[in-house]
């Protein structure tokens, strides 16, 4: 049963939104043990919810578009009561002190918050393994990261623990782990959803966005996140309904673009696999061209050094005086290196040569990226150039940021992008990246259900 039949059933009183949350719950305290994806359970509250929602519907009354499915929520976004810590001793016993947007928008569509997902320190990481709360597994690939930085919401649709979870993607966060562990996850078009209550990464960068086992449940909770917040000036309206294309079978008219600059730092054996879910696009209709991307070398620096002058920013306020302890007392090394490199980078005798140069740079590859796609609906390749490591595995901080050369192209572009599992190298799920125009978010979610639906 995919998300919106269980919705359908829950409405029809076929089912109800109490025993969907009993189920979760059974499963959580059954596997979270080893997975380790939830780090904080709200339990007792989502019950109570799933009975008053039961009530309405016994009542007849009207309930929301999410009635009684069950979400988690990275621990990086606002959720009153519960320990909001970003996986990070700064803030071991924040504890969230109202609700982020999306989550009270989630709250009153009727869906339920089962608890908070494990994560990389402050979104900071590719692996979910810099985390206070230690590693998630791969439920996926056992023994091996879940990728990151939202592995925790990655992991828990990949062991079934809830219906749709929620993430956060700077550079990656949502659609790497997603590759990984052989989900869906989506990042919207910069704007389209609400940041009021995310603890920020990097401001100019960052989106909130879903993941679920299939199409259904990212439109479901696309149609209630997104939308207009007139306290944010780079908010963006939209009034599509991502549900209207989950029965689609054909790609016919629709024009998609491989990147060989994209295939050619990514591992043979990921290329083929996602070769064949491209071809299965070209089976449906779609017509299939090539595309060149020149500045690809200059994704991850301009990335990286605009994400340590903004987190350098939003980290000012962790001075341990009004919530928590003085970040750079307590945190781990690639949080304090991202400090350090964004406190120098600051300095005024550094500005023109660091941050101006990497802010020259980023439009530079937003024009690439508008070039590139004028022409074509979609852009399909590899999601991750490389296969998951083993946790614990000692890794350089160039090997880690390695992960994430084929994702911040979308962040640092402003573009909606998503990953949908595309096959297996040796028994590890490899995920199919799709791009697509500013707002044209829902071309993605088609080519997903064209995809699922085969
Ligand atoms: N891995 C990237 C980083 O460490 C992306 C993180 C993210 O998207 N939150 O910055």
């Amino acid at each position: 049963m995919n998300v919106i039949e269980k919705l359908n059933s829950i409405q029809n009183k076929e089912m109800t939104a109490k025993e969907n949350v009993e189920h979760f719950i059974k499963v959580i305290d059954e596997k979270n043990d080893s997975i380790n994806a939830f780090v904080e359970k709200n339990y007792e509250a989502a019950l109570k919810q799933a009975e008053k929602i039961d009530e309405k519907i016994a009542n007849g009354e009207k309930v929301g578009c999410l009635s009684g499915l069950v979400f988690g929520i990275k621990a990086n976004i606002n959720v009153e009561d519960l320990i909001v810590s970003a996986a990070s001793k700064t803030l071991e016993n924040y504890k969230g002190s109202y609700n982020a947007t999306v989550i009270e928008k989630i709250l009153e569509e009727d869906g339920i918050i089962i608890g908070l997902t494990n994560m990389d320190e402050f979104a900071a990481g590719s692996s979910t393994e810099t985390s206070m709360y230690g590693p998630t597994e791969n439920p996926a690939a056992i023994g091996r990261i879940p990728g990151g930085s939202s592995g925790g919401s990655a992991a828990a649709i990949a062991a079934e623990m809830c219906d749709i979870t929620l993430g956060s993607d700077t550079g990656g966060s949502i659609r790497n782990p997603a590759s990984h562990c052989g989900v869906i996850g989506f990042k919207p078009t910069y704007g389209l959803v609400s940041r009021q209550g995310l603890l920020d990464l990097s401001m100019s960068l960052d989106q909130i966005g879903p993941f679920a086992n299939d199409p259904s449940g990212i439109a479901l909770a696309l149609n209630t996140i997104v939308d207009y917040d007139s306290s944010e000036c780079t908010s963006l309206h939209s009034d599509i309904d991502f549900t209207s294309v989950l029965e689609e079978k054909s790609l016919e008219g629709m024009k998609i673009a491989v990147c060989n600059d994209f295939i050619e730092v990514t591992d043979d054996k990921i290329n083929k696999v996602v070769n064949k879910a491209i071809q299965k696009l070209v089976d449906a209709g779609a017509e299939l061209v090539e595309v060149s991307f020149d500045h690809l070398e200059l994704c991850l620096p301009t990335y990286y050094l605009i994400n340590y002058v903004e987190f350098f920013s939003a980290t000012r306020k962790y001075d341990g005086r009004d919530y928590g302890y003085r970040i750079e007392e307590v945190c781990g090394d690639e949080v304090l290196r991202r400090i350090k490199m964004g406190s120098l980078i600051s300095q005024k005798e550094y500005s023109g040569k660091y941050y101006k140069k990497a802010l020259q740079a980023r439009s530079l590859i937003r024009n690439e990226i508008n070039a590139m796609l004028e022409n074509v609906d979609l852009i399909v390749g590899p999601t991750v150039p490389k296969l998951p490591h083993k946790i614990g595995e000692e890794l350089t901080p160039m090997e880690m940021y390695a992960y994430d050369i084929l994702t911040v192209i979308a962040n640092l572009g402003g573009i909606p992008a998503g990953s949908i599992k595309a096959g297996e190298v040796e028994d590890i799920p490899v995920g199919l990246q799709i791009q697509a125009k500013p707002l044209d978010d829902l071309k993605i979610i088609k080519a997903m259900s064209v995809l699922s639906n085969l």
